[in-house]
């Protein structure tokens, strides 16, 4: 599982190298990401190789869809398997997958109901539509005044409904006309939280630890407020769990930190075991029991193929084995960043196998560390200037922790 990729000759070596890939991307790929410049060709593990074959140690994985590592044996037989009997049917039929993948995820996240979807952002925007059909059905909000209520430096994805609600400039410039309902206000603020709320409240959608953000950790005692809060008042608490949750934090649910049960968790990225999409809004009866036929839907949704893989995604979390992993590593973790504070490392968050490290900016851009770092084979994401994110795959193993973290440390000392 983290054994190394064995360096063997890549038929794209004979063909075109990476400079010449990179090269031909441009003029054909529209160009909305400004990736490192590495181009992968295989992976096994926490190990990526590129197409000359050189190894990296991937501390992004792939923005926690990879928590399971790349190609983890059971995902990829999983997948095989399935490949071989049904891939696709639609919802206009039954497949003999999705029954198993939805009671295995509901026990999982201690919820009721699931409605499968694919990418995270789809996820949420279900989450808005089953909260406004919920509070005009249910709390009886009048027709088109329902509002959710989110905090600022959030990230939901990229549809037009959900970057009318971000509050990052780059992520909205040009994209207007918005999408009105929303209400944003400080996060970790309980009482800013409380003074937005009111009778057209239909939910409180937040992010348990804000990744895109840089792992921003609210308070103790922020989301048992915030479960608190919403019962009181009569709205939803919606918990995008897509980056937080499946083992990251070293609990199945980052909410769990706090014994919190939300009454939506919106699921994504390592559900698809880094093989395919899938994503879930996982809830209670009575409030995604507001879908009716016709009224929502994917035509992959609940794909078998995203089934049988999300399945034996729950299967892995089921045994607790990468939650304890993410727990006992994510001691390695902090212990590595606290001896870089003041050599280069501002500050940090972390919480289970997840860190949000502030680079002094003397040392240079996080891009900059980030393009450093690729040079000693390690493959770290900058995100918002300064700030590097580490979030290795949860199997990887102590010792390529350590090596990863000392390759930190000599880049930052280089910088010194
Ligand atoms: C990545 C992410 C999303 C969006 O998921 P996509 O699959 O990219 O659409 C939504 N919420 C959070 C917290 C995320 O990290």
């Amino acid at each position: 599982m983290t054994a190394p990729v064995r360096t063997h000759p890549s038929p794209a070596v004979a063909g075109r190298s990476s400079a010449e890939l990179i090269r031909a991307e441009e003029p054909v790929l529209a160009h909305n990401y400004h990736p490192l410049p590495v181009v992968v060709a295989r992976a096994e593990g926490a190990w990526v190789q590129d197409v000359e074959g050189r190894r990296y140690l991937d501390l992004l994985a792939g923005y926690s869809a990879l928590n399971f590592g790349h190609r983890h044996p059971a995902l990829t037989e999983a997948a095989h398997r399935q490949l071989d009997r049904l891939t696709l049917t639609s919802r206009a039929f039954h497949n003999d997958r999705l029954a198993e993948f939805a009671e295995s995820l509901a026990e999982l996240t201690g919820q009721e109901m699931v409605l499968p979807m694919n990418t995270g952002a789809e996820a949420v925007e279900s989450a808005v539509k089953v909260a406004r059909k919920w509070a005009y059905e249910v709390k009886g909000v009048p027709a088109d005044r329902a509002t959710i209520v989110v905090a600022d430096g959030n990230f939901h994805g990229r549809t037009t409904t959900i970057v009318s609600f971000s509050t990052d400039p780059e992520a909205r410039a040009g994209f207007g006309p918005f999408t009105p309902g929303f209400r944003v206000v400080p996060y970790n603020d309980l009482a800013a939280l409380e003074a937005a709320v009111d009778g057209t409240t239909a939910a409180v959608l937040i992010e348990p630890v804000q990744g895109e953000a840089g792992v921003i950790i609210p308070d103790d005692g922020y989301l048992a407020g915030v479960r608190e809060l919403t019962r009181r008042a009569g709205c939803l608490f919606v918990a995008d769990e897509i980056q937080s949750g499946l083992g990251r934090t070293g609990r199945t649910l980052a909410v769990e930190h706090e014994g919190v049960v939300p009454d939506l968790v919106l699921l994504g990225k390592a559900l698809g075991g880094g093989i395919v999409p899938v994503s879930a809004v996982v809830g209670r009866r009575d409030v995604l029991g507001v879908l009716r036929p016709g009224e929502h839907g994917s035509t992959f949704g609940g794909n078998p193929l995203a089934a049988a893989v999300g399945s034996a995604v729950v299967e892995l979390l089921a045994t607790g084995e990468f939650q304890r992993r993410a727990a006992e590593l994510g001691v390695v973790l902090r212990d590595g960043l606290t001896e870089l504070v003041g050599r280069g490392v501002v500050g940090f968050r972390a919480r289970g196998l997840w860190a949000g490290v502030d680079i002094d900016p003397a040392f240079g851009t996080g891009r900059a560390i980030g393009e450093l770092l690729l040079a000693e084979g390690v493959l770290v994401k900058d995100t918002h200037g300064s700030t590097i994110r580490i979030a290795p795959p949860l199997t990887i193993t102590e010792d390529e922790l350590r090596s990863a973290l000392g390759a930190l440390a000599k880049v930052l000392d280089r910088r010194a």
